[in-house]
């Protein structure tokens, strides 16, 4: 029996998302970097927590995981090639990790970049990415090359286009910001603007995204659009080679902001 799963933004510090995965009985949480907003619905929603996935070893991702783990020993899911000691199953890029309470498993994806070996889970139409895509942006290269932070964006925008994306922080409104000063002519960027300022006025999430949105309207993904080109070599100061060095050319310019 495939119940429906409803997926729950639960907010933990500044704007972190812990992606909460629940039908009526089970939840699986994403990224608990704090453990007690997620105690606190399992209690309110009386829920029996299920399995915890992380997708990089980032504090504000995996740090409520001793706690959650101390009330209930569930499996935990995350990079084999990182350091998260509180991983009961370390995974990588062509694993499938089953969750049998909602009948669906995920297809785990390496996209490495933002760190190391930082994964992603894609199943039932939603891909949770961590801090890899964000809307209208992407994470910052702590740990790989842009080249590398480039190439798992690409493996990601090959999903579907109706795929919902559920990314690691509520950081769209300042991502637009910097997308529109690369394509200030975009129309589909404009208009995500007022859409996603109404959202944040009512105080609601402006994810999950989709690849369609990310594909109309993020510019590291848009690296082989003229306008684009012409933003990212104007910024240089010379033309950027390739896309790869486009993308790279982006984020040096947004870290700097
Ligand atoms: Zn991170």
């Amino acid at each position: 029996m495939t119940a429906k799963i409803e997926v729950v933004p639960l907010r933990a510090f500044k704007d972190n998302y812990v992606w909460t995965m629940r039908n009526a009985r089970y939840a699986v949480v994403v990224d608990p970097g704090e453990a007690r907003p997620v105690l606190d619905y399992l209690a309110e929603q009386k829920l029996e927590l299920a399995a915890v996935l992380a997708t990089h070893h980032h504090q504000d991702h995996v740090g409520g995981i001793a706690e959650l783990r101390r009330m209930h020993p569930v499996p935990v899911y995350g990079p084999r090639g990182e350091p998260i000691p509180t991983l009961t199953h370390p995974v990588g890029g062509g694993d499938r990790v089953a969750i049998e309470p909602f009948d669906v498993s995920f297809e785990v994806l390496d996209i490495p970049g933002h760190t190391r070996a930082h994964i992603a889970y894609y199943g039932a139409n939603m891909l949770f990415c961590g801090d890899t895509l964000f809307a209208c942006g992407c994470g910052r290269v702590f740990e790989g090359t842009p080249q590398q932070l480039y190439a798992s964006l690409e493996k990601l925008m090959a999903f579907p286009d109706e795929t919902l994306v559920y990314c690691g922080h509520e950081y769209t409104l300042a991502n637009i910001g910097f997308a529109k000063a690369v394509e200030p002519e975009n129309a589909a960027l404009l208009e995500r603007e007022s859409g996603d300022a109404q959202l944040r006025r009512e105080n609601r999430p402006t994810l999950p995204t989709t690849i369609a949105r990310e594909k109309a309207t993020n510019p590291f993904v848009r690296v082989t659009r003229p306008a684009v080109i012409e933003s990212a070599n104007k910024y240089l100061g010379r033309r950027a080679g390739d896309p790869a060095a486009v993308f790279a050319a982006l984020r040096q310019w947004k870290n700097q902001l």
